[in-house]
């Protein structure tokens, strides 16, 4: 396994490769979410590239940047032993350089949802996926519906620019007790980690109530709410009831729905969501 951290070393590398090349970008603190895609990618290519990069320009002001979890020697070796042919671990200088000013802006779809509460983070996504993408220039590209709303916005841009790549979207691992992976958890102590479960069994319960027949978005929201607010350690941001491509809000759930939340516990911020659709057999 070959690990770059130049954008000239990465290229005579990737020149190497015969053959597909798949792409998993990530920002380390790797767990089998992450090697759920790198596996995948891995039966569907010749050669696997793999990124670290915790990007900056994604962070908002006082968020999370300086503290996010690294490890990169583990990294390395997980990925190592996941088969991946080129690891891509670029710094600022490399993505940023001094006098850098290119951004890459899908301007809808990242109003909503995540993108409500986290005002420039999908530009910083979009714009370093893009780098990414023109970096290691792979077949396909591999990300989780962890970040739904992220896939979404990596799909449209990739449609909208025409970009050359398939993106697989993977999904969603859990711990054995409902926990959705995160690198994040790492933050938790261990009352807030027994707590978190909360956020993927209150979405279990509200996809039960959708088999049965509810239909009305703001009842299934208020269950959400209701069952997330009887764990005292958790915090509501957003619950939302959305259709899955547009991401608009749903008054009244047709045949699908997205149902995605972020949630406080303590200082630390978690995402959810699950996919229902009437037809399970629908794409
Ligand atoms: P991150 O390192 O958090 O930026 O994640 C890198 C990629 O791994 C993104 O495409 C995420 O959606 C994906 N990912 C993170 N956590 C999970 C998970 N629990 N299940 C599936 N994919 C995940």
């Amino acid at each position: 396994m070959k690990i770059v951290t130049e954008l000239a070393e990465l290229r005579v590398a990737r020149r190497a490769l015969d053959g597909s090349v798949g792409l998993v970008p990530t920002m380390g603190y790797l767990h089998a979410g992450h090697l759920s895609l790198v596996e995948r990618a891995k039966r569907e290519n010749d050669h696997v590239i793999a990124t670290i990069y915790v990007n900056p320009t994604q962070f908002e002001p006082d968020a999370d940047l300086d503290s996010y979890p690294r490890d990169l020697e583990r990294d390395f070796q997980l990925l190592r032993d996941a088969g991946v042919a080129i690891v891509w671990t670029p710094n600022d200088q490399v993505m940023y350089p001094a006098g850098y000013q290119t951004w890459v802006e899908v301007t809808e779809i990242t109003q909503l949802l995540e993108g409500a509460q986290r005002p420039g983070h999908f530009k910083g996504v979009t714009t370093i996926v893009t780098k990414l993408f023109n970096g290691a220039q792979p077949d396909r590209a591999y990300f989780g519906q962890k970040d739904a709303q992220q896939v979404a916005v990596i799909s449209q841009m990739t449609r909208d620019l025409m970009l050359p790549i398939d993106i697989v979207i993977c999904p969603l691992v859990r711990e054995a007790d409902g926990l959705a992976m995160s690198s994040r958890n790492a933050y938790l102590t261990p009352s807030q980690r027994q707590a978190a479960p909360i956020l993927g069994h209150s979405l279990s319960a509200a996809i039960e109530q959708l088999e049965n027949g509810e239909r009305n978005a703001a009842a299934l929201q208020q269950h959400i709410l209701q069952i997330l607010r009887s764990e005292p350690l958790t915090d509501p941001e957003y619950v939302s009831i959305a259709h899955p491509d547009t991401l608009l809000e749903l008054e009244t759930v047709a045949d699908a729905a997205l149902l995605s939340m972020a949630v406080r516990i303590g200082k630390t911020r978690l995402i959810d969501n699950m996919i229902w659709r009437a037809n399970e057999n629908d794409l």
